[in-house]
């Protein structure tokens, strides 16, 4: 599918979603259909072959970057026990014993029990191990086997991408963190800094109560393995696969695909930042341009953002408006520059990113885990599903990192209405109507912006915990405009920062 169409779809679904008719959209219009496997095997086991190994022979075909395999067998009424193994043309790559039904190979991830790496082409077995069936006893086995052609995580088979949570609903993340597979750190037992495992980043998120997070490690793939193996047991924090695409000239977050991408920015095989950034749209993942207000110098090698020729910010899809460390430093903001892509006509989405390196900090500090946060509204808790939601702008920023407070912008003209990330047509003289939901926001002060400037604001009263909506109206000059709406804390900092709606824009997306 093209970027276009995707993009369509996208609308399309945000539209029947706000209308209540997604339901019935995606049993027609919408839905996958039904993912068949591109091999079935079936077979018998007899009681003769009790104690013994039957091996089932498939082809894989070059150009497969991961095997997936789904296998089920009937007699375990009857105390029937296989184990399962699957074995690639040179060694054996997984052997789970009788433990699990579903097993996965690709070239950077695979099942514990399993071993990631190159997926050669030619024959492959499953290997079926017998430890007990009763005399008398036949048992059916099926074997369905799954090839995927790359590391985007929506070409995965479906029971690899499952929501954690089904339904629609503002979820809570961080999309930018560092592990010990690059240079997040954390005390050993002794009290050394060591490189620190991924399961400290993921109980920090535990603790700050998020709904998904991004490991991105610079330049980084092998955090994926263990977040293979982490999922299932953190199974209310999502796992989205990231990277931070590190190089002398700028940094960028590649969220939801585990291919590589070479990030030699500046020697020939990446001549240009448009050439990094046309191969990483090739590979279908989303990508944001990290803290771009940060200098660049020896305390930090490469971190502002200056390729040159500059990048065509038509290949782009978003912008880490907050980064943890600006939140320590105001001055480093990317807000200032996200707000000049706008006025410029890209049209980016906002998303935030504590640049964790030490998950065990506490939360109150810049930079914990969480600190921001960005609150994404998606179809339902699955890498695709929020990838989607950042993509169509339906995102606000919690820059305190609570587990409630909102900051939901809609807008109405006539009779059409859109929310954050959305276009909206308001013909000149036509009256638009802006309504911002806000919750959690005590003594705070609620503005609507118009292209960057104040058009109104309100005070949020001491007393308003509960949800409480504003309203600003405009009357339209026919331009080109974008609306959104913040809030400021009593203690005079942004608390929260949603993003635009946009008001005569063509219907493009980055
Ligand atoms: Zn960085
Ligand atoms: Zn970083």
């Amino acid at each position: 599918m093209d970027t276009l169409l995707i993009a369509t779809v996208h609308k399309i679904k945000w539209f029947l979603l706000s209308t209540g008719l997604l339901a019935v959209a995606i049993s027609t219009a919408f839905a996958d259909p039904a993912p068949k496997p591109d091999v079935v095997l079936h077979g018998l086991v007899h009681a003769s072959q009790n104690h013994g190994y039957i091996a089932a022979p498939f082809h894989v075909p070059a150009g497969v970057k991961r095997v997936t395999l789904v296998f089920s067998y009937t007699g375990k009424d009857q105390r029937t026990a296989l184990d399962l193994g699957l074995q690639d043309p040179a060694e054996l790559r997984c052997w789970s014993g009788g433990n699990k039904s579903v097993l996965t190979v690709g070239l950077a991830d695979a099942t514990p029990s399993c071993l990631p790496g190159p997926i050669p082409a030619g024959t492959w077995k499953v290997v079926i191990g017998v430890p007990n069936i009763r005399p008398q006893v036949t048992s059916h086995y099926t074997a369905r086997i799954f090839f995927t052609r790359s590391g985007l995580v929506a070409d995965y088979p479906e029971v690899l991408r499952e929501p954690l949570r089904a339904g629609p609903a503002w979820f809570r993340g961080d999309l930018h963190m560092h592990t010990g597979h690059s240079d997040g750190q954390c005390p050993n037992q002794t009290g050394t800094m060591v490189p620190c495992p991924v399961f400290v980043t993921v109980e920090a998120a535990v603790r700050r109560g998020l709904d998904f997070i991004a490991i991105t490690d610079h330049n980084a793939r092998s955090q994926y393995d263990a977040m293979r193996e982490l999922q299932p047991y953190f199974n209310k924090v999502l796992l989205i696969p990231g990277r931070e695409i590190t190089t002398n000239f700028g940094h960028l977050n590649l969220l939801g695909t585990t291919d590589y991408l070479d990030f030699r920015l500046g020697t020939p095989a990446v001549p240009t930042v448009n050439d990094l950034l046309r191969n990483a749209r090739k590979l279908g993942a989303l990508i944001s341009i990290n803290h771009p207000s940060d200098p660049t110098g020896e305390q930090c090698m490469g971190c502002g953002w200056n390729p040159s020729p500059p990048a065509n910010m038509h290949l782009l899809n978003a912008i880490e408006a907050v980064n943890g460390g600006s939140e320590k430093f105001p001055s480093l903001s990317g807000i200032p520059f996200w707000m000049r892509q706008l006025n410029l006509g890209y049209r980016l989405t906002a998303i935030g990113g504590s640049d964790n390196h030490r998950p065990l900090m506490p939360l109150d500090e810049p930079n914990s885990v969480g600190s921001p946060t960005t609150v994404v509204y998606a179809a339902d808790l699955s890498t695709p599903a929020i990838l989607e939601g950042i993509h169509a702008g339906h995102v606000f920023l919690d820059l305190t990192g609570s587990h409630d407070r909102m900051d939901v912008l809609t807008a109405s003209c006539g009779g059409s209405r859109a929310q954050m990330g959305d276009l909206l047509s308001a013909p000149k003289g036509a009256a638009l109507s802006l309504n911002v939901q806000v919750a959690d926001v005590p003594g705070a002060k609620v503005e609507f912006l118009e292209d960057g400037k104040v058009l109104s604001s309100d005070q949020a009263g001491s007393a308003s915990n509960s949800p409480r909506t504003f309203h600003a109206s405009w009357t339209s000059d026919g331009a080109r405009h974008w609306f959104l709406a913040q809030v400021l804390g009593p203690d005079g900092h942004l608390w929260l920062l949603g993003n635009p709606v946009y008001i005569n824009w063509k219907e493009t997306l980055n």
